[in-house]
C-alpha cells in the first residue's frame, strides 16, 4: 500500500515555460528588470482587481510587506496578536522593536479570539495583528469594533487568504492593511513575493515610499525605507500564474471534497467549516485529530504517514509563544493560551495540490481513516 514515490505536502503552480517566455519578451526588449516597471504595474492592477482591493502594493516577499506595514502605520509599544501562526508574524513585530502580546485563539476558527483581546490592551498597545489562518477569516467585525473603541490600528496577515471573500467583499479590505504572500507554497505565487492591500491612497503612497528606500524623487530621501521591490521576472511569472489560479482553485476544491467525504465522518477527526458566505482559499487541507477519540495522536499519524511515503505538516507546530525567543513573555504563559496550545498539538496539513489527483487523495484519506484505534 506504501507509495513508491514520495508524496509532498504541496507543489507550486508551474505554468508552461513558453507562456513565461512570452511574457518576458517585452521585458528583454525594454531592458528594464526592476524598479516598478511595466510587469510590476500590470500585476499590481490585475491583483487589485482580483482581490477586490482599492489599493495594492507588490513586495519581494510577504514578510518585508508586513515589516513595511508596521512602519507605515507607525506602530510602537505592544501589538496584540495570535501565537497560532507562522514565525514571520511575531518576528516582524519584534524586528520593529514592538512586543508581541499573544492572545488565545477561538477553538473553532483557530484565529485570534475577539472575546480575549480587550483584556490584553494596555497604555502601550497600538494595534491588533490578526492572521486569517488556513484562509478562515478572523472575526473582522468584532475586531473592528474593539479597534475603534480603543483607537487601535488593525493589520491582517492574509498570507493564507488569497482570493478569500466575505459576502463578495475582498478579505484584504478589512482593517487598515493586509499582507498577502506569493511564496511558492502559496496557491498564487511569484516564486517569492507578496503584497499589501489598503483602503486609502495616502497609505499606499507611504507604503510605496518605504518599500523604495524612502526615495521621494531624484533630489529627496524623506524616510528610513528598505528595499521591498518585486522584480520584472517575478511579476511576469505572477501574470502567467494569475491566469491559471482559478483552474488550480477548482481542482483543489474537488480534492478537498474527496478528503471531506472520507475523513469528515471519522470520529476524532475534525475538518474546519467555513460560513456559507465565505469564499474559501483552497490554500491548505487541514484536519484536527483528537487523540482521545481517534485513538492515535497527531504525531503518530504524521510519522505513520511518512512511513507510507506521504509527507504531511504539523502546521503550526511549535506554537510561536513556545519559541525560546518568546517563551519568556508574560503573555506566552501556557495556561493563558490553552486553545492555541491544543490546536498546535492536533492540526495536520495533508497533501493538497491539483497534481495530487483524486485517486491518490482517496488512497491517502483511507490510509488515515484506517489508523483509527
Ligand atoms: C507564508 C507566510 C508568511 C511569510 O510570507 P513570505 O512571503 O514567505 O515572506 C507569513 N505569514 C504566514 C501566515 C504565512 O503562511
Amino acid at each position: 500500500m506504501k507509495f513508491k514515490e514520495p508524496i509532498y505536502v504541496t507543489q507550486p503552480l508551474m505554468p508552461p515555460l513558453e507562456d513565461l517566455f512570452k511574457e518576458l519578451e517585452l521585458v528583454w526588449e525594454n531592458k528594464i528588470l526592476t524598479n516598478g516597471a511595466l510587469k510590476h504595474q500590470t500585476l499590481e492592477a490585475r491583483l487589485a482587481e482580483y482581490l477586490k482591493s482599492p489599493y495594492l502594493s507588490l513586495f519581494n516577499n510577504g514578510t518585508i510587506g508586513l515589516m513595511t506595514a508596521i512602519k507605515a502605520l507607525e506602530l510602537t509599544g505592544e501589538v496584540i496578536t495570535t501565537p497560532f501562526t507562522f514565525p514571520a508574524t511575531p518576528h516582524m513585530l519584534s524586528w520593529n522593536q514592538i512586543t508581541p502580546v499573544f492572545c488565545d485563539i477561538d477553538p473553532t476558527s483557530m484565529n485570534i479570539d475577539p472575546k480575549k483581546i480587550e483584556e490584553k490592551i494596555t497604555s502601550k498597545t497600538t494595534a491588533i495583528l490578526g492572521v486569517h489562518v488556513y484562509g478562515i477569516p478572523c472575526a473582522v467585525e468584532e475586531i473592528e469594533k474593539i479597534a475603534k473603541k480603543h483607537n487601535l490600528k488593525v493589520i491582517y496577515d492574509a498570507a493564507h487568504a488569497f482570493g478569500v471573500e466575505i459576502g463578495n467583499r475582498g478579505i484584504g479590505t478589512f482593517g487598515d492593511c493586509s499582507m498577502f504572500s506569493f511564496h511558492a507554497t502559496k496557491l498564487f505565487h511569484t516564486a517569492e513575493g507578496g503584497a499589501l492591500t489598503c483602503n486609502t491612497p495616502e497609505l499606499k503612497a507611504q507604503i510605496d515610499l518605504l518599500k523604495n528606500f524612502g526615495i521621494q524623487n531624484e533630489d529627496e530621501v524623506s524616510y528610513i525605507g528598505l528595499n521591498g521591490k518585486l522584480n520584472e521576472i517575478q511579476a511576469a511569472l505572477g501574470l502567467v500564474n494569475l491566469k491559471r489560479v482559478s483552474e488550480e482553485w477548482s481542482k483543489r476544491k474537488e480534492i478537498a471534497k474527496t478528503y471531506k467525504d472520507i475523513l469528515g465522518t471519522i470520529p476524532g477527526i475534525t475538518i474546519p467549516e467555513l460560513p456559507a458566505h465565505v469564499k474559501p482559499s483552497m490554500q491548505y487541507m487541514v484536519i484536527r485529530i483528537d487523540q482521545n477519540v481517534f485513538g492515535r495522536s497527531r504525531n503518530t499519524v504524521h510519522m505513520s504517514m511518512k512511513e507510507q511515503n506521504v509527507n504531511t505538516r504539523k502546521y503550526f507546530f511549535p506554537l510561536c509563544s513556545n519559541y525560546p525567543c518568546y517563551a519568556h513573555l508574560p503573555s506566552s504563559e501556557k495556561s493563558l493560551l490553552p486553545e492555541a496550545n491544543k490546536a498546535s498539538e492536533e492540526v495536520l496539513c495533508l497533501p493538497f495540490y491539483s497534481g495530487l489527483g483524486i485517486e491518490n487523495t482517496i488512497r491517502i484519506a483511507e490510509m488515515i481513516a484506517s489508523m483509527r484505534a
